[in-house]
């Protein structure tokens, strides 16, 4: 019954990131089943699933292996705690794997429930390393505006997004902001090299201002996601990570999103954009959103001095009950499996490129002022004017109605003020990408023509 069910949902479910005005007006889409790159609402209605869950469900839906891994693992063992000296078989397996995958040094795998406290543990292990060594007055943590770390406090503060600073305090003697690496919105007038030069330069600037004995951590997602899918200008990676090697500042890559394949690799620091970091974090498509799961994976260097006891009672005080919970390393398993088995990397290089390349040339419609991503992670920007590439006032909601338009033609893309993110799952075909390209070609020309109507 969805009536029933959406009022219970109405007057019980606190959704996160939602508006309440417009959520008391219309309440929820009530999402009920799914299967391949579909996802079925409760009225029957079958959508292309163009976010992928949200960043997440990389080797799609309805997979029975990942389900019956879940289901053995709970049936043989549900749950055991991991604290002291007591492990389990899918925790250890999945931990020796995740060392095998990421890049050359990243070795040591500390578990969490997701991205926000895959990240957050990313702060205190980098704080015990340098209490370990002594440098007690290293805290200081560096993030860019728009960069999104998640939603603990901690993480809230690191995360660079204004909109979600608003009613909080933002840790603000300990995280530091710098500029965005938004090629689209450099200074006008600006080389996108001499942008690149522009922001390391900052980032070392900003470490000299701090003084590099405060300052602990960078934080990078190597594409930025939920601040627009913003691709940083060329050898960017591996400049920042230069300049943090240079003040002994570790470099934390945030692979929450551009992991497990939507890049086409299993990590995309060292194989998208050459660099290896002192920690990544990931979530998200470690379990393909099968199970909450996230890690976060450091190098020798780091944990050969927060693993010996340096000073007495030297403890790494740290840790969840559902660290490495083993029906989640079950998920990711298979799923890291599937991946492997059916080449998925290799597929969403091929597929991912058709699909970049197709969304690309929505560019020469009217209103899209920027077409930006890589492979299954693009953002299309709307503008009012492309050559100022001035912005809809906010009241014109362009976001929201590209995806309600899209919604209704049968696909789910997220809106996020005046843009549209997709993220679908890996595995989609060529035909599958020719559909979604169309319905969302179709929703841009009709909400263009909406907009011209209301004299935007
Ligand atoms: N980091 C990035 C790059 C993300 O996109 C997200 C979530 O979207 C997070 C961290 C937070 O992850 P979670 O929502 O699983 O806590």
């Amino acid at each position: 019954n969805t009536e029933a069910l959406r009022k219970k949902d109405k007057d019980h479910f606190i959704h996160p990131f939602t508006d309440f005005s417009t959520f008391n007006k219309e309440g929820s889409l009530v999402m009920a089943d799914s299967e391949d790159i579909y996802v079925r609402d409760s009225d029957g209605k079958k959508y292309i699933d163009g976010i992928g869950g949200l960043w997440c469900v990389n080797v799609d839906y309805g997979r029975k292996e990942i389900a019956q891994a879940m289901a053995d693992q709970a049936l043989e063992l549900c749950f055991y705690t991991p604290f002291g000296h007591v492990t389990t078989p899918p925790a250890a397996e999945l931990a020796a794997k995740l060392a095998e995958l990421a890049p050359d040094t990243l070795n040591h795998v500390f578990y969490g429930c997701g991205g926000s406290v895959a990240n957050d543990t990313a702060v205190r292990i980098a704080h015990f390393y340098f209490n370990q060594l002594g440098k007690t007055s290293k805290k200081k943590i560096i993030s860019r505006i728009d960069g999104y770390h998640g939603s603990t406090y901690m993480t809230m503060s690191i995360t660079g997004v204004k909109f979600d600073h608003i009613g909080f305090d933002q840790h603000e003697d300990l995280v530091h902001n710098i500029s965005c690496p938004n090629p689209y919105r450099r200074p006008e007038g600006m080389s996108t090299e001499a942008f690149c030069d522009h922001l390391v330069q900052e980032l070392e600037d900003k470490i000299l201002e701090l003084g590099p004995d405060n300052v602990a951590l960078f934080f990078a997602e190597p594409i930025l996601g939920a601040g627009g899918v913003i691709v940083p200008p060329q050898g960017y990676h591996k400049r920042t990570l230069d300049v943090c090697r240079k003040y002994d500042v570790l470099y934390v890559s945030d692979e929450v999103v551009t992991a497990f394949g939507r890049l086409g690799h299993f990590f995309a620091s060292e194989d998208e954009f050459g660099i290896v970091p002192d920690m990544i974090t990931c979530a998200k498509g470690l379990t393909s959103g099968y199970a909450a799961l996230g890690a976060t994976i450091l190098s020798d260097k780091i944990y050969d001095v927060i693993s010996v006891p340096q000073a007495e009672g030297s403890l790494f005080t740290h840790g969840f009950t559902y660290s490495g919970h083993p029906v989640s390393c079950a998920a990711a398993l298979k799923n890291i499996e599937i991946l492997e088995k059916e080449s998925i990397c290799q597929h969403a290089k091929n597929a991912g490129d058709y699909f970049e390349e197709e969304l690309k040339s929505l560019a020469s419609l009217p209103i899209i002022g920027d077409v930006r991503g890589k492979r299954f992670m693009i953002c299309l920007e709307s503008v009012a004017n492309k050559e100022t590439k001035e912005l809809f006032p906010p009241k014109a909601a362009v976001g929201d109605r590209i995806s309600k338009r899209c919604q209704k033609r049968g696909l789910i893309v997220r809106p996020l003020a005046h843009m549209n993110v997709l993220s679908p799952p890996l595995t989609m075909s060529k035909t599958q990408i020719d559909v979604l390209v169309s319905i969302l070609r179709e929703s841009i020309i009709e909400t263009t023509h909406d907009l011209k109507e209301e004299g935007y």
